[in-house]
């Protein structure tokens, strides 16, 4: 008692902080002040939202940290948000050095729409940054991403979450040797009793790195999401160059003119009749048995494993 009545004669002595000033051991370091995020650039957009490279100024001395800020395209409101803040409530748990750093939120309009706060990875996407480099990254460094990208999978895993959309798009590069897991905007939770996740609202699918069972049954496995890291290898080990992308190639693999709704029809049609995506070009044989499991049945085949009847066969040699 006598230490808050020492503090209570602290505050009495001091003058009133002036409007807008908040003294600093009040401060939520997770909630980020409007008035002090300026935009420096657009970073990437997606289906739902878009990314800007923001810095956070609150001294306005113009050396305040950079930091990645997601938000909902002008027109996304209703259902779109609850997208962003289920996203922000997955971030907010997730504690791994292959995982995207969630910092915080930001509220606008009194709290009407809330802003996702993250760390910023200067060197973009995968997609992004693998075309350009790809004299300067050769194949152990390809491998060591795998390592990371299946590290940061696992964690995810272990905390009983499907991610739904592992792709080269949405693994970001902090530096040539680090990348990190992002994009958790259809992030699923498993429930306590189940093994699985049923999609029932469902606006747009990364269909070409959905295994079987998602197509059909909409059922997402965590294995689902090992079928999605197989399509991911397959983009690194092109470079992610886009005249070999999942989605050019498997298109080439569907009847003429298959598009809309029948892509998925097509595509499930296709993948149950065994086709899979190409062994990537000067893909080497070491990096298969290196690892991946060989499936004995299919000889001369390399199969990544999913618990379910499907397995996604990577390479074919
Ligand atoms: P969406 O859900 O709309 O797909 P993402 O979270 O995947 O949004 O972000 C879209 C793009 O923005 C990414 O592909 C990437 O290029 C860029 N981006 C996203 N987060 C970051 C970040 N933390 N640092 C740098 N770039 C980012
Ligand atoms: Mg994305």
């Amino acid at each position: 008692r006598a230490i808050v009545r020492d503090l209570t004669g602290v505050s009495e002595q001091n003058p009133v902080l002036p409007p807008g000033r908040v003294p600093i051991q009040e401060v939520d370091p997770t909630v980020f002040d409007i008035r002090f995020l300026r935009k420096i650039d657009d970073l990437g957009e997606g289906q739902f939202g878009k990314v800007e490279l923001c810095q956070y100024d609150p001294r306005g001395d113009g050396r305040g940290e950079l930091v990645a800020v997601k938000s909902l395209k002008s027109n996304g409101k209703g259902q779109l948000a609850c997208h962003l803040r289920r996203e922000i409530d997955t971030m907010r748990e997730l504690y791994h050095h292959n995982i995207v750093k969630y910092k915080g939120v930001c509220s606008e309009e009194g709290g009407r729409t809330t802003k996702l706060i993250m760390e910023y990875l200067p060197a973009g996407s995968l997609k992004d940054y693998l075309p350009k480099r790809k004299h300067q990254t050769d194949l152990k460094r390809l491998l060591n991403y795998a390592l990371q990208i299946c590290q940061g999978m696992d964690y995810l895993g272990s905390q009983r979450f499907i991610h739904r959309d592992l792709a080269a798009r949405n693994v970001l590069v902090e530096n040539e040797s680090t990348v990190k897991i992002g994009d958790f905007g259809l992030t699923k939770s498993m429930k306590e009793d189940k093994s699985y996740y049923t999609v029932k609202e469902e606006t747009f699918s990364p269909v070409f790195w959905y295994a079987p069972e998602c197509l059909m049954d909409c059922k997402f496995y965590p294995a689902s999401d090992v079928w999605s890291f197989g399509v991911t290898l397959y983009e690194l080990m092109t470079y992610c160059e886009p005249s070999s992308s999942p989605n050019t190639v498997y298109k080439e693999m569907l009847p003429n003119k298959t598009n809309g709704q029948m892509t998925l029809t097509r595509l499930v049609e296709v993948l149950i009749a065994g086709s899979r995506l190409p062994c990537p070009p000067r893909c080497p044989d070491t990096v298969s048995f290196r690892w991946f499991s060989t499936n004995q049945n299919l000889r001369d085949t390399v199969v990544i494993f999913t618990s379910r009847s499907f397995a996604f066969i990577a390479y074919n040699h």
